[in-house]
Order: structure tokens, then sequence, then C-alpha cells
């Protein structure tokens, strides 16, 4: 297969780009300019990262919350105003995911990318890949994301700003969040890989940030994505995932729901794209837009991704055939076997 007609291949090269511009992009764009890109991106590129070329929108929501909303109805000042600042980081991220929606996640997010090449190292250095989670845990770790956005993003933030909370919780999610860790990493600053024991809750935080970092890389060797699936930004996403002019669409034949294929080619285990029924908007809470149920799909057109209304990739045999071989030949290359075939002949000689 032409690697330039993989989709899969168009991805890589696609997030190795975003994460050299959102990692580092500020070198390009300069550290003054980076600052004010949209301080509201739809994917978790860090504000702890000197050298990202834009921020989260998470972190305007957790101190919008706290110093705006927060300290405005505590002080007894205008609500409206307190609000406002919220309203247009939510515009801000509502006008930038719009054009990609969840496609922020599958193609763009460094967080998500670096969790993919976990899987890649892990698939390499031969470890036993989990194919899929269980479905009873992928159930039990759905809530999860929104939780972490209702009470991490919003509520505690809210809460320390009302004076209710530890001042240490203005940025809750921040203080526990992989990619500050994962970033700040990625541009040699140790900084944030620390342990406070300075107060109760700062220590609970670092505690939980450091667990949560170690936890996602030693899974991600492993398991497909381990943290998007609890990831606070991906409720976000699916909130408004209807108004993205990207999504997935599905167009039911008989056949389908019996093969299950691209359920199990699915990494955040949406077992529902195989068997749903519904015609034409299937994009999933869970759904990054990646597109491998697509890629690996046999039936003609039964999914597709489309922009609008133009079908951008569509399922077809043909590709499906030669995706599944390029598939195989790119599993059967391992570190482990490329050793051994090294070591053989010279064992053979002796
Ligand atoms: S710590 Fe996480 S949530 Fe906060 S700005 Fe960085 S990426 Fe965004
Ligand atoms: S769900 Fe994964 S890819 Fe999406 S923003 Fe979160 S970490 Fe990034
Ligand atoms: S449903 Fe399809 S596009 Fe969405 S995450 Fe799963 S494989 Fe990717």
């Amino acid at each position: 297969m032409n690697p330039l007609t993989n989709l899969s291949v168009i991805r890589r090269l696609v997030q190795v780009a975003a994460f050299a511009f959102l990692v580092y992009g500020s070198v390009v764009v300069g550290y003054y300019t980076a600052d004010k890109l949209s301080v509201a991106f739809p994917a978790l590129t860090c504000a702890y990262d000197m050298r990202s070329a834009d921020y989260c929108t998470l972190i305007p929501f957790q101190h919008q919350m706290a110093h705006r909303v927060g300290e405005s109805i505590s002080n007894g000042t205008s609500l409206l105003m307190g609000l406002l600042p919220v309203v247009t980081t939510l515009g801000t991220f509502l006008l930038l995911f719009v054009l990609l929606n969840k496609a922020f996640c599958g193609w763009i997010c460094p967080l998500g990318f670096f969790q993919e090449l976990l899987g890649v190292i892990g698939q390499k250095l031969g470890l036993q890949q989990r194919e899929s989670l269980a479905p009873g845990i992928v159930d039990r770790l759905r809530p999860v994301k929104w939780l972490m956005l209702g009470v991490l993003v919003f509520s505690l933030p809210l809460l320390s700003g009302l004076g209710f909370a530890s001042h240490d919780l203005v940025g809750a999610y921040c203080a526990i969040c992989p990619s500050r860790i994962m970033t700040t990493l990625a541009v040699g600053d140790t900084s944030q890989l620390y342990f406070d024991s300075a107060n109760p809750t700062v220590m609970v935080l670092s505690v939980s940030a450091d667990f949560l970092f170690g936890a996602m890389v030693a899974l991600g060797l492993t398991t497909r994505q381990p943290f998007c699936r609890i990831c606070p930004l991906l409720a976000l996403h699916a909130a408004f995932r209807k108004v993205g002019l990207a999504r997935l669409v599905k167009n039911p034949s008989p056949r389908c729901g019996k093969c299950g294929l691209c359920a199990k080619a699915c990494p955040m285990d949406i077992r529902e794209i195989h068997t749903t029924e519904k015609q034409g908007d299937i994009t999933f809470a869970d759904c990054t837009l990646c597109g491998r149920c697509v890629e690996f799909c046999p039936d003609q057109d039964v999914l597709q991704l489309k922009y609008a209304t133009f079908p951008v990739f569509s399922a077809s045999p043909r590709y499906f055939k030669q995706r599944k071989q390029a598939q195989k030949r790119w599993e059967s290359w391992t570190l482990r076997g490329w050793w051994s075939r090294r070591r053989s002949p010279a064992t053979e000689r002796a």
C-alpha cells in the first residue's frame, strides 16, 4: 500500500506537525504572540510549557470560574461581568472547535499523540497489547470524564473563588493534568514533576499528578489511549460535537452489525459503532475522529468521515484489504523479533 494513501500515516504526519507547533511553536510565532493566539485551544496544549504556541481552553475556564465568577459573587459585584470572560472563552473555543470538531483529539492533541506513541513503543518492544478493554470497564470509565470536567474544571475553582475551598484549588485540574508534565518534559523542563508537602491539598494534588502521569505512561505501553478515556476535554468536546463540521457518518448495511471490525479497530473501544442502526451523523461522545473504524470497515461507504456534507474518506473493500495487509506487516516487526533474527545466524554458526 502506498503510505501516502494510508489514512493512519497521513494522520501521524499531521500529529507530528501539530505536536511540533503546539509544544515548541512559540519559537516560530514568538512568545508574546503565542500567549495571545487563542488561549482557548480545543486540545491539551499547555500554558506551563513556555515554548507552547497556544494554551488549552481548560486553564482560562478554571481561573475565570474562580477569579471572575466566584469572586464577583462573593464580593457582591455584577455576576454578568463575572460571566463575560467565561462566555468569551467558550465562544473562542467554539469558533475553533467548529472547524475540526473532535478531530482536535485524533489529529491535533499533543497528549493524544504522546499516548499513541507509547502504544507504538510498547508494541515494538514486543509487549503484549491489550486489544480492547472489557465492556464493563469501558462503561465504568465513561462518566469519569464528565466528573473531571464538572468537578475539577468548574466546581472546585468556583468554590475556591467563593471562599469555600482552598486557594490551591483555583487550578484544580491543571494541578493533576498529565499534559502539564509531558509537555514541559518535552521542552527539557523538569520543574513540573514535583512533590509538594506544603499543605495537605497541594500534597494530594502533586501526588495525584505524578501518579496519573506515571500510570498513563505505564498503561499506555499496552493499552490504547488510557488517559483520553477520562480526559475532561473529551467531555467538553462531547457536549458540543453536534456543531462541528467534521463528523463520523454511518450508512448501515444488512451485513453491518455482524463483523464488528470497526469496533475492534477503535482505540476508544466504542462498540456501538457496529451495533447502532442510526443513519447519518454517529459521532459518539468518546470519538476522537481518528478514522480507524472507517479504515477497517470492509463494506463500501458504510462508514464515512465527512466535512459538513462532503465525504472526505469512505470505507471500501479495496482499501480495507490493503490496509489490513499493511497493518499485519507493521505489527509483525518488533525489536524482540529483530534481535532474535540477528542472533540466530550467529547461534547457528556457533
Ligand atoms: S495543565 Fe493541562 S489543562 Fe492546564 S493548561 Fe496545561 S494542558 Fe491545559
Ligand atoms: S481526549 Fe485525549 S486527545 Fe482528546 S484532548 Fe484529551 S488527551 Fe487530548
Ligand atoms: S469511532 Fe471511529 S473515528 Fe471515532 S474514535 Fe473510534 S475508530 Fe476513531
